[in-house]
């Protein structure tokens, strides 16, 4: 069980080309993972999230801050301490990065070999791994003989060969298509829940940090911009950024061309309810409407899942005599999060 502690974390690279203005790649972060947590770190391209996570593995030195893994700091170690410690952190990517030559249980197996250890006990490591992704009848095949799945699946046994506490996930899932995405996530979660590894993933893909984040930080320009449970940063971002996200991968309010749309097509007055674990229930919002002889059609949202709760938008065209709506739309903003649209 592993805690990952980053504090005033900043790494500046010099200017490209003479008088060339510093980069700052990475500005004064704070983020305090918890051991067993799954922290997503989500940003546009540029926002520095892979210099976060080449700082966090130490193959870059911040220009200021410190990143406690567990006790060490490997903002300040020296190298050879470092690649000690490389074995507590697993790491994978985007492209899988597998050797092409070495078959899938060489592959697994390397990280062993590596660090010394003896061959028949790597045998029994590699074979208890490659059963955990669920690859036990691969070991001999190479690389290519493999779908995009299963060759993050070996990546995974592969960084988990040295029994780190904490992992590392680089775009992990941005290469594959959306079915297999949710495969590779589903042993993530297993991971996590099984091994108690502690998983901070960097993604641009919302979906990625609403299927199995438990935290996140949204970074911008190399700041964190927004820091928080997955479910309340979901359900009320702070910023224009986390928002843009969220309308990814959430069902949420039409946007302005869309509305425009639906006006066209419905006459009634068009409201947007929020639904969130623990707010009020969809039939109470119903029956309120019902009551009232307002007529209901949903023309856009939907509920899903976040963080392990449901939360969700729904259009609403709402139809009958104008003052009767009026009463319904004051009578349910009382209850719950809803918006006049138009
Ligand atoms: P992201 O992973 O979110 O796309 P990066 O961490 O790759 O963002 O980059 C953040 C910023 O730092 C970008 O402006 C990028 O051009 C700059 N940067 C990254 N690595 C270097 C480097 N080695 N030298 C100079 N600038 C860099």
């Amino acid at each position: 069980m592993t805690r990952v502690q980053i504090s005033g974390v900043g790494k500046r690279y010099p200017g490209r080309g003479k008088g060339a203005a510093e980069v700052v790649a990475v500005d004064d972060v704070s983020i305090d993972i918890a051991s067993g947590e799954i922290h997503a770190i989500i940003g546009y391209s540029g926002a520095g999230k892979s210099t976060m996570l080449r700082l966090i593995n130490g193959l870059e030195r911040v220009s200021s801050g410190s990143i406690l893994v567990g006790d060490s700091d490997i903002a300040t170690m020296g190298e050879r301490e470092l690649r000690r410690e490389r074995t507590e952190i697993g790491m994978i990517f985007q492209h899988f990065n597998l050797f092409r030559s070495k078959t899938v249980a060489q592959n697994v197996a390397y990280p062993l070999v590596v660090a010394g250890v003896a061959t028949a006990e790597r045998r029994e490591r590699v074979a208890e791994l490659l059963s955990f992704v669920g690859l036990g009848d691969k070991a001999r095949a190479f690389p290519e003989q493999l779908s995009g799945g299963q060759k993050q699946r070996v990546g995974i046994a592969r960084a988990l060969a040295t029994n780190p506490g904490v992992l590392l996930a680089d775009e992990a899932t941005s290469a594959l298509d959306p079915e297999t995405s949710q495969e590779v996530l589903a042993l993530l979660k297993k991971v996590n829940a099984d091994l108690g590894i502690t998983i901070i993933l960097i993604t641009h893909e919302m979906e990625v940090v609403r299927s199995i984040a438990h935290r996140v930080t949204v970074m911008d320009g190399g700041k964190a911009v927004e820091q928080g449970d997955v479910f309340d940063v979901f359900a009320s971002p702070k910023t224009e950024t986390t928002r843009r996200f969220v309308a990814t991968a959430l069902p949420t309010q039409p946007d302005p061309e869309h509305l425009r749309r639906l006006q066209q097509k419905h006459r009634g007055k068009l409201v947007s309810v929020t639904f969130r674990d623990g707010g009020v229930d969809q039939p109470v919002v119903f029956r309120t409407l019902a009551e009232r002889g307002i007529g209901v059609n949903i023309v856009h949202g939907g509920v899903t899942e976040v963080g392990g709760r449901s939360f969700g938008k729904l259009t609403l065209e709402l139809i009958g005599d104008e003052l009767q709506v009026e009463h319904g739309i004051a009578a349910l903003g009382q209850q719950t999060d809803l918006e006049v649209l138009v």
